[in-house]
């Protein structure tokens, strides 16, 4: 698989329905990806693959990343109907922002299940087949709050920081097997899940960030997809940061 090219490669997009995911499907569709992308109802499926309906060999799955079989199911089932999986892209997450003090159990849990575990047994899942074609690429979506914290969101900066050091341990076990694990980390992006911030913690945030915007979708799908080229072959265990200079590692 040395010369493999963009051309007919499969990958696996969580939480593609919106966001930063959707753009993440969108840039890989666009360079000849097909992709499978997940969202957690039927309809937004669809819309997964409505959105795709240009890029041949994409669609919507639906898939609750917290459902370890479900995920499991997903990824065996593209490997047995499409024969591979080159591409797996861990971008599902959620937030329960609370200060600490009052952070209930149940959203400590959510958030750990969703943005840490359920990122370890897609990339487990992932990992036979990869080992197998000997060729692989894992991005998973970490955070800048991952490096930075950031009150109110003890459990999301956690499993942030869960996912980096984890990706550094894959990157190490699977090294040998020419399959990368990276992360990219995005700062203040344009999605729903920013737009529920509160106004006044937005305009802190943008006065922290040297290139005086928010960041757009786009801007973190372009580094997912140099990632998960072909041509980065000798770029593994890293977290690639997309902030507008706002934390500089
Ligand atoms: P959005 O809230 O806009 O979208 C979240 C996506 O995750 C949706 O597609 C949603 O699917 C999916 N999702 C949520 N829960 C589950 C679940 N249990 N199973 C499967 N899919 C699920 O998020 P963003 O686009 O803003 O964020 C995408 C990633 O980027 C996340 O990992 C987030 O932590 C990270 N990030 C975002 C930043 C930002 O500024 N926006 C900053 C740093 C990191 P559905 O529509 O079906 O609910």
């Amino acid at each position: 698989m040395s010369d493999i090219g963009w051309e007919g490669q499969v990958a696996l997009v969580t939480g593609a329905t919106r966001g930063i995911g959707a753009a993440i499907a969108r840039e890989l569709a666009a360079r000849g990806v097909h992709v499978v992308g997940t969202a957690t109802s039927d309809d937004g499926a669809q819309r997964i693959t409505q959105a795709l309906a240009a890029y041949p060999g994409c669609q919507g799955v639906r898939l609750d990343v917290t459902d370890g079989a479900a995920a499991e199911a997903v990824v065996a089932s593209i490997v047995k109907e499409r024969g591979a999986l080159h591409i797996l892209v861990n971008n599902a997450g959620i937030t329960r922002d609370t200060l600490a003090m009052r952070l209930k159990d149940e959203d400590w849990d959510a958030v750990l299940d969703t943005n840490l575990k359920a990122v370890f047994r897609l990339c487990r899942a992932a990992i036979r087949p990869m080992m197998k074609q000997r060729y692989g690429r894992i991005v998973n979506i970490t955070s800048v709050v991952g490096a930075t914290g950031n009150p109110g969101q003890a459990n999301y900066a956690a499993a942030k920081a869960g996912v980096a050091g984890m990706t550094r341990a894959l990157a190490r076990e699977l090294g040998s097997r020419r399959i990368t694990v990276n992360c990219v980390a995005p700062g203040f992006i344009e999605t729903d899940m920013t737009a529920s911030l509160p106004a006044e913690q937005q305009q802190a945030l943008l006065a922290q960030i040297p290139l005086g915007h928010l960041g757009k979708p786009a801007d973190v799908a372009h580094a997912v997809a140099f990632l998960a080229s072909p041509h980065a072959g000798y770029i593994t265990g890293q977290e690639l940061h997309v902030n507008g200079g706002m934390f500089m590692a």
